[in-house]
């Protein structure tokens, strides 16, 4: 069987050779001998051999690239490529701890997202190619980590993500490897330990990205450099309370999911904090805000983290006016000298646009702030220099007047 051959319209190989992954049908003059899923080499309209990839022509990103060297698709090429990742992870943690292992087209991966929580392993199949392929990955994933030492229990899917449909799949969950998790997974070996829904929980059972941000509220609670006597916290979207479970205090967990919440509540229990450490508010956070403010509360910080807004270039608008709202009422309700930190995941959402928008919402507030740190996504989430897509969190950490 001969591979499909994808040619290239004339003058439009630019982002391929500057290593751009996705190539849309528009840029494709035709494919010759493929069928959906299959490897094929992209060639330019003289014949070169510019990269192969993954072909699906019911996505408007028909191709994705795995590589720009002339090189096969074989077995030795995933070993190499997964192994390469699970490396560039395992020298700095400890595999009992939550960490992305596999961060798609960062990873040079196009389509796959694979986590590992304690001893086991949830698998994304975002793309055709990766779907076709998602047992044999399991398996051999499962093998990689046997032989580094750290073996795993099992595979779980979660492709239950509706981008899926733009590649013609559906929603798909289920065992791919080994055994089926228990219902919540441990992760972590110090307090705070935390539990993950694997097969219920946002994404794949944790917003693994906001980890390392964790630690920083950490770290700023209790460090003597910032003067934090932190008594009050208001933890927005707070899921299941991670950031909150960071700092002592007395926090509020503000979040629109009553499973999540119920989880946050089991943790803090597990963690042995006293009961009267938090509160669990089960509320749209909007809402929240606004009578918070007309109440006069105070926080000493606020932690805002909210799903995304934009999901594509045409809601940006829309998704920066909803950011303003809701930074306006944070910066309402710091009391003088108090943090605020302030998130967007919103891909189509540039550092650059989030910081004006929050400094715009600052201006209205007539407070004053300083930054204290960008923050981005947590170890484990590198973003490729060729992909700006992946830059999806940003964040700022703000001391307030
Ligand atoms: N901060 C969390 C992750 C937050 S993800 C962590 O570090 O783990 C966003 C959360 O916002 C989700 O838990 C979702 O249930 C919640 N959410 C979505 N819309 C909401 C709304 N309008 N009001 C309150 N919570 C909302």
């Amino acid at each position: 069987m001969s591979e499909g051959i994808v040619t290239i319209r004339p003058g439009r190989e630019k982002p391929i050779l500057q290593q751009h992954p996705w190539i849309f049908s528009g840029a494709i003059a035709n494919a010759r001998h493929a069928q959906p899923g299959d490897i094929v080499t992209v060639v330019a309209h003289t014949g070169e051999f510019l990269v192969r990839g993954y072909w699906n022509p019911r996505s408007q990103i028909q191709v994705r690239i795995l590589t720009w060297q002339d090189e096969p698709i074989n077995e030795d090429w995933w070993r190499r490529m997964l192994q390469r990742a699970i490396n560039a992870r395992y020298h700095r943690a400890q595999y009992n701890a939550g960490k992305r292992i596999i961060n798609a087209e960062n990873d040079f991966i196009p389509g796959l997202i694979v986590d590992r929580y304690g001893d086991f392993l949830v698998l994304q199949a975002l793309t055709l190619y990766i779907d076709q392929n998602k047992a044999y990955l399991a398996q051999l994933l499962a093998e990689l980590f046997e032989t580094a030492n750290m073996p795993i229990v099992g595979v779980y899917e979660r492709s239950d993500v509706d981008v899926r449909g733009k590649e013609g799949l559906k929603h798909s969950t289920g065992l791919l490897w080994g055994e089926e998790p228990p219902d919540l997974v441990r992760i972590g070996s110090e307090k705070p330990i935390r539990l993950v829904d694997i097969r219920k929980g946002h994404k794949t059972g944790y917003y693994l990205d906001q980890i390392d941000n964790h630690a920083v509220l950490a770290s700023l609670t209790s460090s003597h450099q910032y003067h934090a006597p932190v008594s009050r916290i208001l933890n927005l979207f707070s899921y299941t309370g991670g950031f909150g479970l960071a700092v002592r205090g007395h926090v509020t967990n503000v979040d629109s999911s009553t499973e999540a919440l119920a989880l946050a509540q089991k943790t803090y229990q597990l963690n042995e904090r006293p009961p009267d450490e938090a509160e669990f508010i089960q509320a749209d956070a909007f809402e929240y805000l606004r009578e918070a403010v007309a109440r006069g509360d105070q926080f000493d910080v606020i932690v805002c983290d909210p799903p995304k807004f934009a999901h594509n270039k045409q809601q940006v608008e829309r998704a920066a006016r909803g950011y303003k709202d809701l930074n306006l009422h944070c910066f309402r309700l710091i009391r003088p000298g108090g943090y605020l930190m302030t998130f967007s995941c919103s891909g189509a959402i540039s550092t650059d646009l989030f910081q004006k928008v929050v400094f715009g919402a600052l201006a209205d507030s007539g407070r004053q702030a300083q930054i204290i740190r960008h923050l981005g996504p947590s170890d484990g989430h590198p973003v490729a220099l060729t992909f700006p897509e992946g830059a999806y969190l940003k964040g700022l950490l703000l001391q307030v007047y």
